[in-house]
């Protein structure tokens, strides 16, 4: 008899504790509705800032690095020898017919280099360098701007032709690259991420007199690095991606080298991605069939979330891409137009990386109507917000679900599915994205019971670090 009480005793409280979770969902909806109808900008910035908000799976480091960050840093370099030097001026050094449509044009400002690559240039041409430490307020501030997307005007082609063009020198600095990847975590732990997956290699790094750098000496450098004090303080967990330039004409063999460093390096590598502009006919997927099927033979534990569908035309890369092994596609954007792939995407395990502001900057749509990102996550078809580069955007985590819930009034269940399917969709192992996806859960917890308690007045402590981007689409900036 006593057994029988003890019995219907668990009975109730569980169906009591089941009602109550309901209730507090049904609840914070609710709220949330409500919230959005009368809140500012600056109280829904505030709320989305502090709300957690998972992992960033789309996240170029390079691309990712705010201005300021990266002046900071070239400063900061000196103590390792690296000196860094900005085109100022052009004098007119050389003569007509340079390639200006290469890689490295030679009538562009701000291009930056390591000191031993100033001091093999002519004088003429040292004359239009100085070093960035000796850049006047308004030097220093035009060198801000040439490396993000700040005026109207700037697009696609100011974004992949000059500002990878600017920063090719900044990029061969191991330790910059660590610090920067540190900087990152700090401001996304800030944000309410608890995991950042971004893209670093090894190769093509030098030491300040230009001599190469081993590669598996970089990467005990980023083990290291993310290892100290302050990275570990951020509560952000990091994992890296290798990124292929696609449309190169080595490819193959790059990709070859970097899927056996991926798989032979898994206590930070978890991943390939395939990256560049796909209206380049060069990189397109099936290219690399050939080459991913021989690598499947040899070696284990690789992922592959590859951009596919960043393009304006309709085409089937995403397909292709995921034929060639993808788990993740990045962008997707053209995706509504190839009907059979969005059905075998709909309520599949295949994740889609939704970058909603790089969408629009780099003009893949003309305003967020025309954006199917609302239309994938309404039809079951997984997906998560990311940055890619958000440095180039002058823009956070934050911006992006700002624009989500502003643009297509997202529901709370919905936030909380996106922040889930960053984690459950991240190429971490089990354990780590268990303990991950534990940890995000009960901070959304917490977080829905303050809301619920306190409404936006719960989180008025936390002030919102904010950039141009946002100060100028939403108005909401930082002082
Ligand atoms: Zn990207």
């Amino acid at each position: 008899m006593k057994r029988i009480f003890l019995l219907v005793l668990l009975w109730v409280s569980v169906v009591l504790s089941v009602y109550a979770n309901a209730k507090s969902a049904d609840s914070i909806d609710a709220e949330f509705e409500a919230f959005k109808k009368t809140a500012s900008a600056q109280d829904m910035y505030t709320f989305l800032y502090a709300m957690p908000k998972g992992g960033d799976l789309h996240n170029h480091s390079t691309g990712s690095n705010l201005s300021q960050w990266w002046f900071e840093e070239i400063l900061q370099q000196e103590k390792n020898g690296y000196t860094y030097y900005t085109k100022v001026k052009i004098n007119n050094c050389k003569p007509y017919g340079t390639n200006e449509f290469g890689r490295a044009p030679y009538l562009m400002l701000f291009v930056n280099i390591q000191e031993f690559e100033y001091k093999k240039l002519a004088s003429c041409e040292q004359s239009e360098y100085k070093r960035i430490q000796d850049l006047t307020p308004v030097e220093k501030a035009a060198w801000m701007n040439s490396i993000r997307l700040d005026k109207v005007s700037e697009g696609r082609d100011e974004f992949f032709q000059t500002h990878w063009a600017r920063i090719n020198s900044l990029m061969a600095n191991p330790y910059m690259q660590a610090n920067l990847i540190v900087k990152n975590m700090q401001a996304f732990g800030a944000e309410g991420l608890s995991y950042l997956e971004t893209d670093a290699g090894v190769r093509g790094f030098v030491h300040p007199d230009g001599s190469p750098f081993d590669t598996e000496k970089v990467y005990q450098l980023y083990l290291n690095r993310f290892a100290q004090q302050d990275a570990l303080e951020t509560g952000v967990t990091v994992r890296l991606q290798y990124s292929l330039l696609r449309f190169a004409p080595n490819a193959e063999d790059s990709l070859q080298w970097m899927y056996e460093f991926v798989a032979t390096h898994p206590e930070l590598y978890v991943g390939v991605d395939m990256v560049g502009r796909e209206d380049n006919e060069k990189g397109h997927p099936a290219r690399f069939l050939p080459t991913l099927r021989e690598l499947r033979h040899k070696f284990h534990g690789v992922n592959l979330s590859i951009h596919a569908g960043e393009s304006d035309e309709p085409n089937q890369h995403i397909r292709d891409t995921l034929v060639l092994g993808a788990d993740r596609i990045g962008h997707g954007i053209n995706l509504v137009d190839d009907h059979d792939t969005l059905l075998l995407m709909r309520h599949n395990k295949y994740l889609i990386e939704i970058n909603l502001i790089s969408n629009l900057l780099l003009e893949y749509v003309e305003d967020y109507s025309q954006h199917p990102f609302p239309e994938y996550l309404r039809l079951g078809i997984p997906v998560a917000l990311s940055t890619d580069d958000r440095g180039m955007w002058d823009s956070n985590m934050t911006d992006e679900y700002f624009t989500a819930v502003t643009n297509f009034n997202l529901s709370w269940q919905e936030l909380v599915k996106l922040g889930e399917n960053s984690l459950s969709y991240s190429f971490l192992d089990d354990k780590t994205k268990n303990k991950l996806l534990e940890n995000y859960h009960q901070r959304v917890a917490d977080f829905a019971a303050r809301f619920k308690a306190k409404k936006i007045q719960g989180f008025k402590h936390i002030k919102p670090q904010s950039y141009s981007f946002a100060c100028k689409q939403f108005k909401v900036c930082t002082n």
